[in-house]
């Protein structure tokens, strides 16, 4: 490791798209944004924090954002009374594990389609639309006469090897992501 190297900014779960993408998915668009602010206190703070920071945001469309969150396991809360003003604060703390455990469970769906589907395509002949509707086996593809059933087009052979190499490009980009998400945490 270079001088660089050690010098350079921390990894961070949020350098990874596959996280951005999750978090849009699971606290709205502006969650991973949310996320950043509180991983950079340590992975806590208060909702006006992130508020002060997001100026743009409502103080109610971030609380509804943690809420989202929350519901997931992603972030949890510490309720405080202020005894002066009898108002709560609320502390958020959001778990970093819990973010990467539940992407990990999500792309085990899709290693698992992906090898499901490639092992498909090993075995039959595919065909396919322009549209690309759906896999269609050569058997069903023929009792249609190469017309999809969907769209009405022509149905044309697939390039399987090209097909096999791209499907396992996808298993082996997902797999070493994960590795490196797992690294952080
Ligand atoms: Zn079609």
């Amino acid at each position: 490791m270079t001088r660089n190297d050690d010098m350079a900014a921390q990894p961070s779960i949020l350098d990874f798209n596959v996280t951005k993408e999750f978090l849009q998915n699971a606290g709205g668009e502006e969650a991973s944004e949310v996320v950043r602010i509180c991983l950079k206190n340590n992975g806590k703070c208060l909702d006006q924090d992130i508020e002060e920071e997001m100026k743009t945001k409502k103080i109610t469309e971030i609380r509804s954002i943690l809420n989202r969150l929350h519901y997931r396991g992603i972030a949890c809360y510490n309720k405080t009374k202020n005894k002066n003003s009898g108002w709560y604060t609320y502390t958020w703390e959001i778990k970093q594990r819990r973010i990467v455990e539940l992407i990990l469970e999500q792309q085990a769906e899709m290693l698992q389609k992906l090898e499901q589907k490639a092992r498909f395509d090993g075995s039959h002949e595919i065909f396919i639309c322009k549209k690309a509707c759906a896999d269609t086996a050569f058997e069903i593809a023929a009792q249609y006469e190469f017309r999809c059933p969907e769209c009405g087009e022509m149905m044309n052979p697939v390039d399987g090897k090209k097909r096999q190499k791209e499907i396992q490009n996808q298993i082996k980009e997902i797999t070493e992501e994960l590795s490196q998400l797992q690294k952080i945490v």
